[in-house]
């Protein structure tokens, strides 16, 4: 009898008891390829000894102590750290224990930003049909996951959803590429003037969408148009890099890519590198200045924040990622695993797309290549496919669901950053046998 609320229930699923490098071990010895880090969160592997002994040393010094009363050396280096990495202007950090918290902090400052800049009126807030941003009641009414919020919906403040950018699906015959990310980026604008743009306190979106969809990319240009859009009606600009930033992409965040500056990041996962939870809000200081200036003090917090051993933890990953190159390393394999999925499945008669950026990819699987139509649901493929690599052992992130209309089926990927080349090639002959079981079953 196990009193575990929730997923991991023994009897049910293996136990883990150890991790070496990209791989996990379960208790009979098994071991795994971690292709999608869980989800998307443990970027340096399973048993890195400098985050190891960096908690080692931390817990021996100071493992908490509340910000309501002390700041910390981990806490104080992570956001120096941070903010000489972000985009231009991000000149401040908020730190939680989550990407949830992350994102419920964004949207409770940009409330009180306006509130103290005399814009009281501005409290809505657009998101996008193709999102997730958490699990909490503020995070879950700004994603845009129709499942995961049907049964909630009374409790959810309302939020406007406007379309993904999602080239697949949304790009018509003809529609150059370019064209297509300024019609669904200037779906934005059309949504603010509808709700009058003095409501209008927030536009917020991951720049790489990930658990509603499988790695799907912003098309160049769409952010430079959304930014745009955002300044011309003084409206916040906060991107979701929960799950592709902290060099998912091959950039320590993503919208570097993209050549814009949003007002607000958040950020979680690869931050702690599922060595502890930790999550952070970056943010440009116009907002910290108008709060300090204002009442002084943004009134939100929770217990955890500025955790010192989360903190240790996300410094340590730091190192790494800054010492041994691996935001390079993110670009090559990442690169390398896209030619493999293309090898292995570009001619696949039930592979539509293989997208993503850096060690960030996802296939999407469809019953008809031509005509793009899905999968009946009931065919259940994506939960085939994840039983299937596990018991190859891989884990992978299978994910089925219904975005803008259209049930997909697709799998996220997303492996440490010192994946070898072995191990992509057993990724994706893994993954290849997995789908070729569960379509024949
Ligand atoms: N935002 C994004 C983009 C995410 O992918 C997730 C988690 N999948 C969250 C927010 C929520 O993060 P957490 O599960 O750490 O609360």
């Amino acid at each position: 009898m196990t009193h575990i609320f929730g997923r991991s229930t023994r009897g049910q699923l293996p136990t883990a008891v150890a991790g070496d490098g990209c791989y996990l071990i379960d208790a009979s010895g098994k071991r795994y390829l971690d292709g999608s880090g869980g989800a998307a969160v443990s970027c340096l592997g399973h048993s890195n000894a400098r985050v190891r002994a960096a908690l080692h040393e931390q817990l021996d010094q100071v493992a908490f102590a509340h910000t309501g009363f002390f700041t910390s050396d981990p806490a104080e280096r992570l956001a120096d750290r941070l903010t000489a990495a972000a985009p231009e202007g991000i000149d401040r950090v908020y730190l939680v224990s989550g990407g949830s918290e992350a994102v419920e902090a964004a949207i409770k400052l940009a409330r009180q930003y306006f509130m103290e800049i005399g814009q009281p009126q501005r409290h809505r807030v657009i998101a996008r049909r193709q999102s997730y941003h958490g699990n909490t009641l503020g995070a879950l009414a700004t994603g845009g996951n129709e499942w995961r919020r049907a049964q909630f919906a009374p409790l959810l403040v309302e939020t406007s959803h406007i379309s993904p950018c999602y080239e697949y699906r949304g790009r018509e015959e003809g529609e150059t590429i370019d064209a297509y990310g300024l019609r669904v980026a200037n779906e934005l604008e059309t949504e603010i003037e509808r709700l009058g743009a003095e409501s209008v306190m927030a536009f917020v979106a991951e720049p790489v969408v990930g658990a509603t969809s499988g790695a799907v990319p912003a098309v160049k240009g769409y952010l430079k148009r959304i930014r745009e859009i955002c300044d011309k009606h003084g409206i916040l600009l906060i991107l979701d890099e929960v799950m592709c930033g902290m060099g998912r992409t091959g950039y320590l965040f993503a919208c570097q890519e993209d050549g814009i500056s949003p007002d607000m990041i958040t950020i979680a996962k690869g931050l702690g590198a599922g060595y502890q939870p930790i999550g952070a809000l970056l943010v440009q200081g116009k907002i910290y200045d108008a709060i300090a200036a204002g009442s002084g003090f943004f009134q939100h917090g929770h217990t955890y924040m500025g955790h010192a051993m989360a903190a240790a933890a996300a410094n340590a990953v730091l190192s790494e990622i800054e010492e041994n190159d691996l935001l390079a390393r993110v670009r090559t394999q990442g690169e390398k695993l896209q030619a493999a999925l293309e090898a292995e499945f570009g001619q696949h008669p039930h592979v539509g797309d293989i997208r993503g950026r850096g060690l960030f990819r996802g296939v999407e699987f469809v019953a008809d290549r031509d005509t793009k139509d899905p999968f009946d649901p009931a065919r259940k493929l994506n939960a085939k496919i994840k039983k299937n690599a596990f018991d190859a052992g891989l884990v992978c992130y299978p994910m089925g669901g219904t975005i803008d209309g259209v049930r997909g089926d697709h799998v996220l990927l997303a492996p440490p950053f010192v994946i070898e080349d072995a191990q992509i090639d057993e990724l994706v002959s893994k993954l290849s046998g997995a789908v070729e079981k569960a379509l024949a079953e």
